[in-house]
């Protein structure tokens, strides 16, 4: 795949014309966060930001997707509503990339979700490498940043007038052709400027070293003390707002909505694993009715069993679990501390 460059003095002018072809969804800024957004006037964008608070993931996985429509008249009637809308994600960083990466094995394991992977198919992702690591990422760590590797269609490191653009798939390719005026050759310069900016960043990382192996292996040998668990659930608010910032959680509730006689519509919710009805059964019972269980099943989940299922922990060090938690019981702590034995 080839490189190139775009002046900064370009961006605009071929995000319209990214515009005028697909829906184009980017970073904006909103009551002092930056969240992602789509874009109707190009100046709502914003690349003055570390990352989002909340991940990218909802436009694949929305927070309330109604998945099909039915009506029972002589026979069943059921309507799938399948999104194949075409779009465009312009500024995910790489550990919201690595994030969509893990959300792909798990809904495409065993059975293909295809609303998921669908959306999946028609989106072109423009991945921000991370000049400056943001407050509480570790993705280092996670290896799933500063700069990702693989899952990007397109992925442009800041040079300060221009960017360097990595083309990683046939749809970049595809994007870049859009507008192909706007982007030049790269020259041997370019590459060593782009070497040195993702080697600072990657140097701003080392006070939040976080071990992400060690801390599964101490997991998954049961060195990790009761305790711990016991005391994580004393300061759990049962908020679910870990959950819902993670770019790799996946799990939701399916509910039946707007019934009325014989018709009605299937709706896919987020769910939180910390939350007390999630695993509650048909009847009352629930295997799983103390929060000291649940809180420690999800680390379990994110850090050990994940990896005898996929190979990888499924955290990615995006951090926003630390930005949210009201009892500090974020992923970089709990490992903090799963690995020093407390
Ligand atoms: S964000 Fe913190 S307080 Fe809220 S449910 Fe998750 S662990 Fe508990
Ligand atoms: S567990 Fe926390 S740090 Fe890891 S990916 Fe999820 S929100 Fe980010």
């Amino acid at each position: 795949m080839k490189n190139y460059i775009l002046d900064k003095n370009f961006l605009k002018p071929f995000l319209r014309k990214v515009m005028k072809k697909e829906r184009l969804i980017a970073p904006i800024e909103f009551n002092k966060d930056i969240i992602f957004d789509f874009i109707d006037e190009i100046d709502e964008i914003t690349t003055n930001f570390t990352n989002s608070i909340i991940s990218p993931k909802r436009f694949f996985f929305p927070q309330s997707d109604t998945i099909l429509e039915y009506e029972k008249t002589s026979h069943v009637k059921v309507q799938p509503i399948v999104s194949y809308e075409r779009r465009v994600i312009f500024g995910i960083r790489s550990c919201d990339v690595y994030g969509l990466l893990n959300l792909d094995k798990f809904y495409s394991l065993g059975y293909e979700d295809i609303y998921y992977l669908q959306r999946r198919e028609n989106v072109t992702l423009i991945n921000l490498v991370c000049s400056d690591p943001c407050e509480n990422g570790f993705c280092i760590y996670a290896k799933s940043g500063p700069k990702a590797e693989v899952g990007f269609d397109l992925q442009f490191t800041d040079l300060g007038d221009k960017y360097f653009v990595e083309v990683g798939s046939v749809k970049g390719e595809e994007l870049i052709k859009i507008a192909e005026l706007f982007f030049s050759k790269i020259i041997e310069k370019d590459e060593e400027r782009r070497f040195e900016v993702v080697l600072k960043s990657k140097s701003c990382f080392s006070h939040l070293y976080v071990d992400l192996q060690d801390a599964a292996l101490k997991l998954k040998n049961n060195l990790v003390s009761e305790n711990l668990w016991q005391e994580l659930a004393d300061r759990c608010q049962r908020c679910g707002g870990c959950n819902y910032v993670c770019p790799t959680c996946t799990c939701f509730d399916v509910v039946d909505k707007d019934i009325e006689g014989q018709r009605g519509r299937r709706v896919r919710l987020w769910d939180s694993c910390v939350l007390g009805g999630f695993t509650r059964l048909a009847g009352g019972y629930n295997p799983r009715s103390r929060i000291e269980d649940r809180v420690k099943r999800k680390f379990y989940h994110k850090l050990s069993y994940e990896i005898e299922k996929f190979q990888a922990t499924s955290c990615v060090g995006c951090g926003r679990c630390t930005t949210v938690c009201l009892g500090n019981i974020d992923t970089a702590s709990v490992v903090r501390r799963i690995v020093l034995g407390e």
